[in-house]
């Protein structure tokens, strides 16, 4: 998969969407009296959306990507943190929840769940607009204009309900009503993982001439890194409720730093009969989020763990490849006998800058 040549995006706009110490703890077993586990799925974690780009979060099932997406969307309430959209505090007067949940809209993995049964394609995407306020005619028309943005001729699929579209009609029917609320910031979470090959490129293909048709921004969620390598301008890599790599993709995913990013990108089964890998590239399931392991949350299965790692938790710092990375590894002066000797300083100053 070839990645696209241009992609549009202002850098020197200050940040779309900004997330702070955003925190997502479950609790499990608790009693009347309190106590019990805490499943620590979204542990703090900080990054931008900048206008116009799309960001890529990656890692293993159950590394707090998808739930730190429903917590952007303030689909759960988090249990800490703070967003920005715009500069404004989400949730405030200047940006009440219902304006909020209009300018970022979601698309999900199951495109039959998404929609309802009882709804034509039709009627599902006329439906959010209308009840914010315009007109059934004009939400109609709305809805003919966005079906046929997104290829499907509304002569002959506005009439048709759920069952009766291909997983790939459902998921562009899912698309246009998304785009229905002329939303900023689109959420695409493992939007394409569920279709066929075929049908997932021209998805894709889709998504890009869309993003610049309607000027989007895309936060988008994968455990397919090539497809993130198609799609993203910048990828965060997400372990154990943590960030652990960020930066451009070219950056993270060609010149990965962090030996779990490393270790993802090793994982990736090639077709190359020499680049075949004969050791698993990653030892072990990742540990229980309830009781995430010591110092570096990736010890247990880091192929460059020292002491340090398990007693100290590395900040996540710019490393010497310019882009930010959570490990002893890559942070000069942690004690870490690979990292090259020098102050701390510089590191834990970049450890809250956004890449
Ligand atoms: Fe591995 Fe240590 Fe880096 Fe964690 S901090 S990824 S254990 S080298």
């Amino acid at each position: 998969m070839t990645a696209p040549t241009t992609r549009p995006m202002n850098d020197d706009a200050p940040p779309l969407l900004a997330v702070k110490g955003l925190v997502k703890h479950f609790p499990v077993g608790q009693t009347f009296f309190g106590g019990g586990a805490l499943v620590r799925a979204v542990d703090g974690i900080d990054f931008a959306v900048m206008p116009g780009e799309t960001l890529g979060i990656v890692g293993e099932s159950g590394c707090g990507k998808s739930t730190a997406a429903r917590l952007v969307m303030h689909l759960m309430q988090p249990t800490g943190g703070e967003l920005l959209f715009q500069g404004k505090t989400v949730g405030s007067p200047e940006l009440p929840l219902t304006e909020f949940r209009r300018q970022v809209q979601m698309v999900f993995q199951d495109s039959y769940a998404s929609l309802n049964p009882r709804l034509t394609a039709e009627a599902s995407i006329a439906f959010g607009p209308e009840v914010h306020g315009l007109g059934h005619r004009a939400s109609i028309d709305r809805a003919h204009d966005l079906l046929g943005r997104v290829g499907l001729d509304p002569s002959r699929f506005a009439g048709r309900y759920p069952h009766e579209l291909s997983g790939g009609q459902r998921q562009r029917v899912n698309i246009a009503r998304a785009l229905a609320f002329e939303p900023k910031l689109l959420i695409l979470d493992e939007a394409v993982s569920a279709l066929d090959k075929s049908v997932e490129a021209q998805v894709l293909n889709l998504l890009l001439d869309l993003k610049d048709d309607f000027d989007l921004t895309y936060i988008f969620i994968s455990h397919d890194l090539d497809v993130v390598r198609f799609m993203a301008d910048r990828v965060l890599v997400m372990y154990l409720g943590r960030v652990a790599e960020l930066g451009p993709a070219d950056a993270v995913l060609e010149h990965p730093t962090h030996p779990y990013t490393q270790a993802l990108l090793a994982s990736v089964p090639s077709m190359d009969p020499k680049a075949r890998a004969t050791e698993a590239p990653l030892a072990g399931d990742p540990p229980n989020p309830i009781n995430p392991p010591s110092g570096c949350r990736f010890h247990p299965r880091c192929r460059l763990a020292e002491d340090v790692c398990s007693r100290t938790e590395p900040a996540l710092a710019r490393s010497a490849g310019g882009h930010l990375v959570a490990c002893h590894a890559a942070d000069p002066g942690s004690g870490h006998s690979r990292a090259a000797s020098g102050t701390k300083s510089e590191a834990k100053r970049a450890a809250k800058v956004m890449s």
